[in-house]
C-alpha cells in the first residue's frame, strides 16, 4: 500500500487540471452540498460525471452548469434511493455499460441525517430509512457496479464517513450507526479487493461543512464559520483520481 497522506498533505494537494480526463465517475447525491461540489470539481478536472439525484430539476440545473462551463457532458441518473427497487440499479448499470463501456470512479456521497434524538425515542421506520440510504444503498450500488469497476484500469470507490461513525455520540442514532457500518464495509471491500487488481476502496470524512445537512443538524450555528464544500475538494480529487493508486482500505479526514 502507498503511504496514506496526513490531513495537511491532503489539504495541500494540487491536482493537475486534466487529472480525471477520460474517466467516467458516478457521484451519488450530486445535487446536495458536498456532492454538487464534487461533481463540478470532477467535471472541471476532465471527468465525465454521472450525476445521481432524486430531483430532476436540480439534476438538469447542475447538468446545464457543467455544460456551460465547457466540461465533458454529464449523464443523469434519476433514482430516489429510498424507493428504488433492484431494476433501477440494473438499469443504471446497463446505461453505463452501453453509453460508456466503463466506470472508473464511484463516490458514495448521498446521505440522510434522519433526526437527532435519543435512542429511547428513535422511530424504527426512521432507523430503517437512514440505514437504507446511508449503508444498504452504497452496498447495493457497489455490488451491482463491481464488475465494471474491476474492469477499469484504475478504479476508485470512495465512501463518505463521519466523525460519529468512528465514535457514537448521544442523539446521533441511526446516522452514527450507519456511518460506522460504512467504515466497516469499506474495510471488508478493501480486504476483498486487495491484490485482485487496481480497484481501491476508501472512506473520506469531510468533517463539518456548510451544507443543508449540517444546517439541519446544527440550526443555531452560523454557517459562515464552516468551511465551504469547494474548499474540501482537494482530498476528494486525490482519492477519486490516479494519485491515490495503491491506497486501499484507508479512512481519511478532510479536516
Ligand atoms: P446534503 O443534505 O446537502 O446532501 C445530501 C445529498 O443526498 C443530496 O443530494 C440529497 O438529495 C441526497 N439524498 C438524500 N436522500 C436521498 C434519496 N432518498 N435519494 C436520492 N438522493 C438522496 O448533505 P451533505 O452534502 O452535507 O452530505 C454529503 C455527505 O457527507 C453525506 O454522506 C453526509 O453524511 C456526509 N457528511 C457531511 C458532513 C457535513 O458537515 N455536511 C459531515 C460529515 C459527513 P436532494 O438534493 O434531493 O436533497
Amino acid at each position: 500500500m502507498s503511504t496514506v497522506p496526513d490531513i495537511a498533505t491532503l489539504r495541500a494537494y494540487q491536482p493537475r487540471p486534466d487529472l480525471l480526463n477520460d474517466r467516467v465517475i458516478l457521484v451519488t447525491g450530486a445535487t446536495g452540498g458536498l456532492g454538487r461540489a464534487a461533481a463540478l470539481s470532477f467535471a472541471a478536472h476532465g471527468a465525465t460525471v454521472i450525476l445521481h439525484g432524486r430531483n430532476r430539476r436540480k439534476l438538469e440545473t447542475l447538468n446545464d452548469e457543467i455544460l456551460a462551463a465547457g466540461h465533458p457532458a454529464p449523464a443523469l441518473a434519476l433514482i430516489d434511493l429510498e424507493k428504488a427497487q433492484a431494476p433501477a440499479y440494473f438499469d443504471l448499470r446497463d446505461q453505463l455499460a452501453s453509453q460508456y463501456g466503463r466506470l472508473d470512479g464511484l463516490l458514495h456521497n448521498a446521505g440522510l441525517l434522519g433526526g437527532l434524538m435519543p435512542i429511547e425515542h428513535h422511530p424504527v421506520d426512521l432507523w430503517h430509512r437512514v440505514m437504507h440510504v446511508n449503508l444498504t444503498v452504497p452496498f447495493v450500488l457497489t455490488q451491482v457496479l463491481y464488475t465494471q469497476l474491476q474492469a477499469s484500469p484504475d478504479a476508485s470507490v470512495v465512501f463518505t464517513g463521519s466523525g460519529v461513525g468512528r465514535r457514537g455520540r448521544a442523539f446521533w442514532g441511526a446516522y452514527a450507526a450507519s456511518k460506522a457500518g460504512v467504515e466497516n464495509l469499506v474495510q471488508t471491500l478493501a480486504d476483498e479487493a486487495d491484490g485482485q487488481g487496481t480497484l481501491r476502496v476508501n472512506c473520506l470524512n469531510p468533517g463539518r461543512t456548510r451544507t443543508p445537512m449540517r444546517n439541519k443538524a446544527y440550526p443555531a450555528e452560523d454557517p459562515a464559520t464552516l468551511p465551504d464544500p469547494d474548499s474540501l475538494m482537494g482530498p476528494y480529487l486525490f482519492l477519486i483520481g490516479p494519485d491515490s493508486r495503491g491506497i486501499n482500505g484507508a479512512s481519511l479526514d478532510c479536516q
